[in-house]
């Protein structure tokens, strides 16, 4: 009766440290809490009954004993699930086998009812005859659900990798065989004795309080190996001991005075302490290596540690050396470094040295953030198991939690350099998967201030060598720039010279023909036929004017970049034939061949048709200027690229001649604006004859237009030669629907309706949508 109440006692104790120490974020608690109010409930009753059997309760003990076991085993269950941190369906299931085994109970009752209750003990003899259907099937269930029980908790202990997880789960290995076959005996054994039952519950029930509600639970690996250890040791040392007594009893000491017998007792004595030592250090060692496990050397470590990183200057290279000796010295598995940089009320977490992490994975933690808070205030490692477990962390933000997970490390020790916090050195499971024990944590955290003088030497030189590797690009940029100034500016004188020179050209034909006609006239001189002549080459001359000051108007479009372009659907055979047109005479007079070959199969393009003619005709004109009388120009024409369903995507002309070539340091160059090779007084402004240049605007041009189609251009050429003539080939590659296209007529359209009177741009483009 005493044991009874206090048991129930005990329950209230376990009930209210169970309420006081909840946090809300185990779904264990809940049960917890069930599992005690229930306990205590039964044990008032119990004790109760005991105290008054004829108290007038409505059921007699044996029932009440039945009814709390099954209760308490179900709840077992749900404690045991909760624990697990099983939800929903596992315990919707659990409640189905319960459920099952009350009902096979009932009806096992119900068949056997009134052969039962006619027997003197009622439903008492359901478990004294201990023959009945229901008890073999109350037995049978309780052994399956404790089967079900173990085999739950088995397969979460193997499918955990982290090890305090798994210890955590072994933890619940003790606690079951307590509930359950406390349980079981006090159903079982008859009143008194069902007490050692309830006395084995109450120790299950205590030691699932403990585990419950402990953050982190005794490591029962660990301790397990240190009793047998220390059994070992105890047992052998006793053995020694014991074989000196026995050998100094059993020495034959014959006549010996007594004064002798007690040296030689005293000389035995000496003798086991001197060999005791040894032995012990020598069983200590053997179980060290064997069952413990090496305790690291602290300082040794350190020293190595040290010896390792300190010449490692690269970044890269260190955090991989780090890792390795990390690793090496706590038999870790694996392990990151991570670079901690601050960024406003941030720190971005970046894993570095990718010799075995994947590297790269980056997360960031506030400064406010508890994790964070931790490693600056205390400098101590943080155990992923504590930022899962402890209350405290669960303030912080679930994407740094989810981060500090991602990385399945187990342990990670802040490196932390003038108040802030520089690095984390992380270290995964132990090869023997044991959790880690706080002198390695101590060790780790040693290694990890070791590190960061080291480590901010790294840093440092790692962000010099990314200054310097940016001050050097900056520097070709800038020199190419200064480069391409200088060129400009050499352009630029260029320009003015060509010009004038091209400009001049004409200018100065039409003012002497504009003389001769004044001067001819004055004196009645002119006759139709001279009228015809003179009047003639004014009209070339200006029209050459005319076509410079339209070339440089065209340039000076390309360089604000908004050509005008109006796309329609155009064949490239006719664009090329109306390219060469202009020159067919020039052709037939230089004796040079044109062949185009290919162009009727080309798929039509959407293009402005203008625009490509005269970029195609700068082309030809070049090709008729720099190849000597008796060349050749093959004019060609492919399907350039396909797209995924084999529909033509991109074309290609090739413009190839058996000219002169161009020097490959000029073929980029060429197409910038007024530049041509040579002098500039050299170039002649007569339009085809043989090296007959331009003002260098041709292929700029053509560049221009053929980019505003979205397409490319290039030259390829082996070199310039007079004599040998290695030709050049102009390529052009245009899309067969330019993507510039949509751009270009929106633009179109806006222009158009903003011109029409009575409507503005929007509202006219909005109606021709
Ligand atoms: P231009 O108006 O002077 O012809 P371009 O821009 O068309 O100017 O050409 C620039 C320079 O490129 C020419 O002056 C010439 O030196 C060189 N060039 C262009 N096409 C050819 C070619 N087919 N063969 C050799 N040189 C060429």
């Amino acid at each position: 009766m005493i044991v009874a109440l206090g048991a129930g006692v005990a329950y209230l104790v376990l009930l209210g440290i169970a309420l006081r120490g909840r946090t809300g974020h185990r779904p264990a608690e809940g049960w917890l809490i069930a599992y005690c109010a229930f306990s205590a409930a039964l044990m008032g009753i119990h004790g109760l009954l005991l105290l008054n059997p004829g108290v007038g309760l409505p059921l007699p003990d044996q029932p009440l004993a039945l009814m709390g076991f099954v209760m308490s085993v179900a709840l077992t269950g749900g404690l045991t699930l909760g624990y697990l941190a099983h939800r929903g369906g596992w315990l919707i299931g659990w409640g189905i086998l319960v459920v099952a085994w009350i009902g096979a109970m009932v009806a096992a009752w119900v068949m056997q009812a009134p052969a039962v209750f006619s027997q003197q003990g009622g439903l008492w003899r359901v478990f004294a005859a201990q023959t009945s259907l229901s008890f073999e099937i109350l037995a049978f269930g309780w052994l399956l659900l404790a089967l079900v029980l173990f085999l739950l908790v088995a397969r979460a202990f193997l499918s955990e990798s982290l090890p305090l997880y798994a210890n955590r789960i072994l933890f619940w290995y003790v606690v079951i065989p307590f509930l359950m076959l406390g349980d079981a005996l006090a159903a079982w054994l008859s009143p008194p004795y069902n007490l050692v039952g309830y006395s084995v519950r109450l120790v299950g029930a205590i030691a699932a309080e403990y585990g419950v509600l402990t953050h982190r639970v005794v490591d029962l690996r660990d301790s397990a190996r240190r009793v047998v250890s220390f059994t070992i040791l105890t047992l052998a040392t006793g053995a020694l001991v014991l074989g000196g007594i026995i050998a100094a009893l059993n020495v034959p000491v014959g006549d010996l005075p007594e004064v002798g017998r007690w040296l030689l007792a005293v000389g035995i004595a000496l003798g086991v302490a001197l060999i005791v030592q040894p032995v012990n250090r020598f069983i200590r060692w053997l179980l060290r290596r064997l069952i413990v496990g090496d305790r690291p050397d602290v300082a040794e470590a350190i020293r190595l540690y040290g010896q390792r990183l300190g010449s490692l200057i690269d970044l890269g290279e260190f955090a991989n050396a780090a890792i390795r000796a990390a690793d090496e010295l706590l038999g870790a598995r694996r392990g990151y470094l991570i670079l901690a940089t601050q960024q406003g009320p941030e720190v971005v977490l970046e894993v570095i040295g990718t010799d075995r992490a994947e590297g790269g994975k980056s997360g960031r933690i506030a400064l406010t953030s508890p994790i964070y808070q931790h490693f600056l205030s205390t400098g101590r490692p943080l155990l992923q198991y504590d930022i899962d477990y402890q209350r405290e962390y669960h303030a912080a933000p679930q994407s740094e939690r989810s981060y500090f997970s991602s990385l399945e490390m187990d342990v990670y020790a802040p490196i932390v350099g003038d108040g802030r916090l520089i690095g984390i050195l992380a270290l995964g499971p132990k090869v023997n998967d044991d959790p880690y024990q706080p002198t390695e944590s101590e060790l780790l955290a040693a290694l990890a201030t070791q590190t960061v003088t080291a480590l901010e030497n790294a840093r440092l030189v790692a962000d010099l060598r990314a200054l310097n590797a940016e001050i050097s690009s900056l520097n070709e940029d800038l020199s190419a720039s200064n480069e391409r100034l200088a060129r400009l500016d050499a352009v630029k004188s260029d320009f003015i010279s060509i010009a004038s020179h091209e400009l001049r050209t004409p200018l100065t034909q039409i003012q002497g023909y504009a003389d001769l006609l004044l001067e001819m006239s004055e004196r009645n001189l002119l006759t139709p036929q001279q009228t015809i002549e003179i009047t003639a080459s004014l009209r070339q001359a200006s029209q050459r004017m005319g076509e410079v000051i339209a070339s440089m108007l065209d340039v000076s479009q390309i360089d604000v970049e908004n050509m005008d372009l109006s796309f329609v659907e155009t064949s490239l055979a006719s664009i090329i034939k109306l390219a060469i047109e202009p020159y067919s005479d020039a052709i037939h007079q230089r004796n040079l061949t044109l062949v185009a070959r290919g162009l009727r199969s080309l798929p039509p393009i959407y293009g402005d048709y203008k625009r490509l003619v005269q970029a195609f005709e700068a082309m030809i004109t070049n090709a008729v200027k720099f190849t000597p009388d008796g060349g050749k120009i093959n004019v060609s024409g492919e399907v350039y690229e396909r797209d995924d369903q084999g529909q033509p995507k991109t074309v290609r002309i090739i413009i190839q001649d058996t000219g002169i070539g161009i020097d490959p340091q000029h073929h980029l160059l060429i197409f910038e604006k007024f530049y041509r090779i040579g002098p500039t007084a050299l170039h002649s402004t007569g339009s085809t004859k043989f090296k007959g240049a331009g003002p260098g605007l041709g292929l700029p041009i053509a560049k221009g237009i053929i980019e505003g189609h979205g397409g490319r251009i290039w030259v390829e050429s082996e070199g310039h030669n007079e004599e040998k003539l290695p030709g050049s080939a102009f390529h052009v590659v245009l899309p067969v629907r330019p993507a510039t296209m949509g751009a270009h007529q929106r633009i179109q359209q806006l222009r158009e309706s903003a011109n029409e009177p009575g409507g503005t741009a929007d509202s006219k483009a909005g109606n021709k949508r």
